[in-house]
């Protein structure tokens, strides 16, 4: 079964293939710019997003760099939303939740890998569901919601636009962070894969994680992420661009996905270097966050 081919976020059904991917296909919205995959559909085959992992890589790699970046955005969270109830969607490890609750939130947390939950809760005492779609069990409404990378992993993401406005509070605040397609590396990932007429997939496989079962299915620019949130009721407040990548330990980075020999893994590090700084001067990080008031649904 192939995916529905339309844009989720203003409805057309025009657009492009723009790359060909291991399994999938890349298409954008002739309309809007929205990036989607296209791709067949597969039956659960039991792994989960982090199968593909090693996670002792993982958490030397993310977690400093992450919690770096949470820290300043809860910052600027508590000066938009009244501390109180948060909920943060795909919590994986607990490590944003951990902070809020330390800050003075009541913390709670949705993630479908159990035993990581399962781990996120004993370690820090956080109350995690595994499916959005028991989100009622909380019987509470929300302060703020944070998704962390996270939307663009989400097959349906108006329809979780849409069960997240119904549990935040009146002018609650959702805080949304995606992969931006107008960032320096999924640029020259493009060009590189239309350069090499469609041969060079290997930075934008990487980009997409495009061999995990829960790899990106959208890629959000500013302007599409905003009119997504605009669908759903959520006035835009605030834009944040950020490094996708922690510069100072990319050599776990590059060996928590993919198997390279030793040369290449060394010249992709210097690439990898030189296009984050220069990334970073010019402010095409390779990662947007949003900040969204829930507005009112409008009557009729
Ligand atoms: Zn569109």
């Amino acid at each position: 079964m192939i995916m529905d081919s339309y844009c989720r976020c203003c409805g057309s059904k025009k657009y492009k293939i723009v790359a060909m991917l291991h399994n999938v296909d890349i298409a954008v919205c002739k309309v809007c710019g929205l990036a989607f995959v296209i791709r067949e559909t597969k039956a659960n085959s039991g792994s989960t997003y982090f199968s593909d992992f090693n996670l002792e890589n993982y958490t030397t790699y993310y977690k400093d760099f992450r919690e770096y970046y949470f820290k300043k955005h809860l910052d600027t969270l508590e000066r938009l939303a009244a501390k109180g109830p948060i909920l943060d969607i795909g919590c994986s490890f607990g490590w944003f939740l951990k902070i809020a609750k330390d800050s003075g939130w009541e913390a709670f947390g949705i993630e479908q890998t159990e035993d990581i939950a399962r781990k996120a809760s004993q370690e820090y005492g956080l109350d995690i569901l595994s499916n959005l779609g028991d989100i009622d069990k909380f019987n509470k409404k929300f302060n703020a919601i944070t998704l962390w990378n996270v939307l663009e992993h989400m097959a349906e993401p108006e329809e979780a636009l849409k069960t997240l406005h119904s549990k935040l509070k009146d002018y609650g605040i959702l805080v949304v962070s995606v992969p931006n397609i107008n960032g320096l590396f999924y640029r020259l990932s493009f060009l590189s894969y239309r350069l090499s007429f469609g041969k060079f997939k290997f930075p934008l496989e990487q980009l997409y994680q495009a061999y995990n079962p829960y790899m990106h299915l959208f890629n959000y620019s500013v302007s599409t992420l905003s009119l997504m949130l605009k669908k759903s009721d959520f006035q835009t407040i605030k834009v944040f661009k950020q490094p996708v990548i922690d510069v100072k330990k990319i050599k776990y980075r590059l060996g928590i996905d993919c198997k390279l020999n030793f040369f290449s893994k060394y010249l992709l590090i210097i690439l990898t270097k030189s296009v984050y700084f220069i990334s970073r001067i010019l402010y095409m990080d390779d990662e947007i966050v949003i900040y969204g008031r829930k507005t009112q649904v409008k009557a009729g």
